[in-house]
């Protein structure tokens, strides 16, 4: 049991700041998108430096077939989990809502509004939540997307459809402005997966 509360402070704890520390790899800070290339060696050795357990120095053993954090000193192993992230393709006659980023990666740049999902929130009710924290909009999920994943990164995003029921578009945390563009005329899009899930949204909305 106590191995498990210690496996849950690692993530609660150590999560965050691998996202953060992943700089130039196109990582999500504070739930934001990611397209990153996580090296294993990186995320395991760099940035869980102490055992939640029993504070000693946590090195790296093979387990199980993966090179993960482990404490010589009482056996502790550190499994990582996954981040789970939403973002948001939302509509508003006939264009899409995107956001210019205010903080790193991808600073200045146009993308779809995105975020971490918490744990123990529904993904649905995180979506809607950071496209109104980013953008003031209300929104409802009217589509599903897809669910977008790479072996270089920890992050895996669950991508929506939404329309706009409500708000004033004004730009939120984190965003630097927030406009309407048309689909075909967006500007270049920064992460990794932008352009699947653009492509995605066009066949799940063609009418
Ligand atoms: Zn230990």
């Amino acid at each position: 049991m106590s191995s498990v509360i210690g496996l849950l402070i690692v993530l609660i704890i150590g999560l965050p700041q691998w996202v953060v520390n992943l700089t130039g790899q196109r990582e999500i800070s504070k739930g934001r998108m990611c397209s990153g290339t996580a090296i294993k060696g990186v995320l395991l050795k760099g940035k869980i430096n102490f055992c939640q357990e029993c504070g000693h120095t946590l090195s790296e053993r093979d387990i199980q077939g993966k090179a993960r954090p482990y404490c010589v000193n009482c056996g502790y192993i550190v499994y990582l989990d996954p981040k789970v992230a939403a973002v948001v393709l939302v509509s508003v006659d006939g264009k899409l809502v995107l956001v210019q980023r205010d903080i790193e990666p991808a600073i200045g740049e146009w993308a779809f509004p995105s975020g971490y999902i918490d744990r123990g929130e529904k993904v649905e009710a995180g979506a809607i939540r950071e496209v109104k924290e980013e953008t003031g909009l209300v929104v409802e999920i009217d589509g599903f997307v897809g669910v977008y994943s790479d072996i270089r990164s920890p992050v895996i995003l669950v991508v929506y459809s939404a329309r706009s029921v409500g708000g004033h578009m004004v730009a939120g945390d984190e965003v630097r402005d927030v406009a309407l563009f048309f689909p075909d005329e967006l500007p270049p899009l920064p992460f990794r997966h932008d352009k699947q899930m653009l492509h995605d949204w066009r066949v799940l909305t063609r009418d």
